[in-house]
């Protein structure tokens, strides 16, 4: 798909480790799939918490020789690595987000979107609120402040239930660390333990897997799992099981790692099976498979098994070439796809070429895909989509262009055929994706293809949508162009 729908936020959090801040560091790069834009750690000694937080890669804002992650060595710590699905790059909004109120600080680290975050923050605002931030996760910090809620049995289980829309959350606290997951459960969020005995919160089972921790499961919709020195306890800040769950399947279709496991199954396993469909379904007279890597290569995989079709790459993916802070102009941008993916000329020479793809988004980037494909001598090109055309937008954390950008808006699939210029086109049927998937079909978010938004959403949203509160301190800051 080649980031036209970007990734959301990774999170990672690990409690009583005396190499916790240089084990966040690691786990956080083993997330950097879920976000580039900025990357930050929260530290805590037991009683004071220090933060460092920069635009970039994990690697380049905690760049070796710097000595940051020696000036927050600590035994408690969380990270965060973001892809902007609410607000702009901006310092201001790299997170941890670290402030302090009257029961002292807190550290808050968010993968999701909170649809009800503008008109929260107008009411607050309204009282003399004065944010610092033109993201979506600030507003958590000012419901914890807010005297009527810090004075509650249990502040954050009742500002929880304020929420509204998609969160995974790890928030520090000077002696402890608190793990909650929406009671819809649409973005991943696991515990696991380290061989030590340290427990460990991430977005994905493959941080876990980078420090050999063991996975225990995931955090459950509408739970809070606390991680302190007596190890880990639970509650629930909604009823178990009174919600019925809308885990976002495009975790699995695109942004997840494929040696994660998120809702009870791996990520590969799963893209091989939406391959073997898709092959049932829409199978191409050809003579090799390819796959757009990374995301499309699992698909391509079971695509081919199915199918008979030996599979190659023809396509091979360059990953010193990341996301650029200056707009090249269009020749440029081109040029850069075609760096970002070359094709192996003697793969597809004279050949009637399947291409897999996990999904196509605005469809211009596919299309330049596969004129490179034709350049390079391809005879046919049949393009196979591993799920259902993207039609709606998301407001639950993915960011989505516009539906009117989407490809298949108002586009019947000849018209998508044409607009790609390949020989045909085949997508995965809705049907076909949840039958792959291990849980029942109404357990798992489609929204972006059904338009069936299990959470409703009253005022449309955006990335922007709280940016025209700020958005004149940063005209200069220069905006990556992915
Ligand atoms: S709308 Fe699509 S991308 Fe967004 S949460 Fe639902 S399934 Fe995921």
């Amino acid at each position: 798909m080649n980031h036209e729908a970007r990734d959301n936020c990774g999170l990672f959090g690990i409690f009583g480790e005396p190499e916790a801040v240089r084990m966040t560091y690691f786990g956080l790069h083993s997330l950097q799939h879920r976000g580039q834009e900025s990357a930050g750690i929260a530290s805590s000694n037991g009683q004071l918490i220090q933060c460092h937080t920069g635009i970039g890669t994990v690697s380049r804002v905690f760049r070796s020789g710097s000595g940051l992650l020696e000036k927050l060595a600590n035994p408690i710590a969380i990270g965060h690595v973001r892809y902007s699905t609410s607000g702009s790059t901006s310092p201001i909004n790299n997170q941890p987000l670290l402030c302090e109120y009257s029961r002292g600080q807190v550290a808050v680290a968010h993968n999701g979107n909170l649809i009800n975050a503008p008109l929260l923050r107008d009411e607050y605002e309204a009282h003399g609120s004065i944010f610092k931030t033109t993201s979506d996760t600030e507003i958590i910090t000012h419901l914890l402040a807010k005297p009527t809620h810090a004075s509650k049995p249990d502040p954050l289980a009742h500002v929880l239930n304020h929420l509204q829309g998609a969160y995974s959350l790890l928030l520090l606290f000077n002696n402890h660390i608190e793990a909650a997951r929406d009671p819809y459960g649409i973005r991943p969020l696991c515990i696991g333990r380290t061989e030590k005995g340290a427990y460990v919160a991430a977005s994905e089972t493959c941080a876990l897997d980078a420090m050999r921790a063991k996975f225990i499961r995931e955090v459950e919709p509408g739970e809070i799992v606390r991680l302190d020195e007596k190890g880990l306890s639970n509650r629930f800040f909604v009823e178990p099981g009174s919600v019925t769950p809308a885990h976002c399947i495009f975790e699995h279709i695109y942004f997840a790692k494929q040696n994660s496991t998120i809702f009870g199954e791996n990520v590969h396993e799963f893209r091989k099976k939406l391959g073997r469909q898709l092959a049932k379904d829409h199978r191409a007279d050809a003579d090799v498979v390819i796959p757009v890597p990374d995301s499309g290569t699992s698909a391509a995989i079971g695509y081919a098994e199915q199918s008979k079709i030996p599979f190659d790459m023809g396509f091979v993916r360059s990953h010193y070439i990341g996301r650029t802070f200056i707009s090249p102009d269009q020749k440029l941008r081109e040029l850069q796809v075609k760096l970002k993916l070359a094709v192996v000329n003697e793969i597809v020479r004279g050949k009637r070429v399947v291409v897999v793809d996990d999904s196509i988004v605005r469809g211009t980037t596919t299309r330049g895909k596969m004129r490179t494909l034709r350049q390079a001598g391809a005879k046919e090109i049949h393009m196979r989509v591993s799920c259902p055309p993207l039609r709606f937008p998301c407001f639950y954390g993915v960011d989505f262009p516009t539906k009117e950008e989407l490809l298949a808006n108002n586009r019947n699939l000849d018209e998508i055929k044409e607009f790609l210029e390949v020989d045909s086109i085949g997508y995965q049927s809705l049907e076909g994706l949840l039958s792959c998937a291990a849980l029942p079909a109404d357990h798992y978010c489609t929204a972006c293809w059904t338009g069936k938004y299990r959470i409703p959403v009253d005022r449309p949203f955006n990335k922007f949508a709280m940016e025209h509160y700020q958005s004149h301190m940063f005209d200069d800051f220069p905006q990556p162009d992915g």
